[in-house]
């Protein structure tokens, strides 16, 4: 049997249409990231993430790109459309293999489906928390990660 997360290419893209994103394999994590720096890049409370394998993303458009410093020190490059500024994806310098992508961006917002609730140490007391969802009050590590829940 065919797991929906299986389910092959992936797709998506920006606001304008400029940036199209697809990838040939399933994402490896999903879940929402409460952090401070994914709240102040998006000017949105949570962003959801999805972590595909670098080399099955494929992503073509007018990007823009900005680079800061993680919490850990490394850095962390957010590319956004250069036409209508949204914010698509990211590369974090400590996990080459893995591109994040921005899952609103999806063009069917239904495929993501969050594991886990990252960063909820630095989440407002006003967002409403799924707490049948493995939660963390930063990064998961990889060793959790592979405890999130399969649907
Ligand atoms: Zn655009
Ligand atoms: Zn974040």
């Amino acid at each position: 049997m065919t797991m929906p997360d299986a389910e092959v290419p992936w797709t998506g893209g920006c606001l304008c249409g400029g940036v199209r994103w697809r990838s040939t394999a399933p994402p490896v994590f999903q879940f929402n990231c409460h952090c401070i720096d994914c709240r102040k890049s998006t000017g949105a409370a949570m962003l959801p993430l999805m972590f595909f394998p670098a080399q099955a993303l494929r992503i073509d458009g007018p990007l823009v790109s900005f680079a800061s410093r993680g919490g850990s020190g490394g850095r962390i490059r957010r590319d956004f459309c250069g036409r209508c500024g949204a914010q698509v994806t990211a590369h974090v310098d400590m996990v080459p293999a893995l591109q994040s992508i921005r899952a609103g961006t999806l063009d069917d917002i239904s495929r993501y489906v969050p594991k886990a609730n990252a960063f909820l140490a630095h989440a407002p007391g006003w967002m409403p928390i799924d707490a049948s969802l493995p939660g963390f009050p930063g990064l998961p590590r990889p060793r959790d990660a592979e405890r999130m829940p399969e649907r």
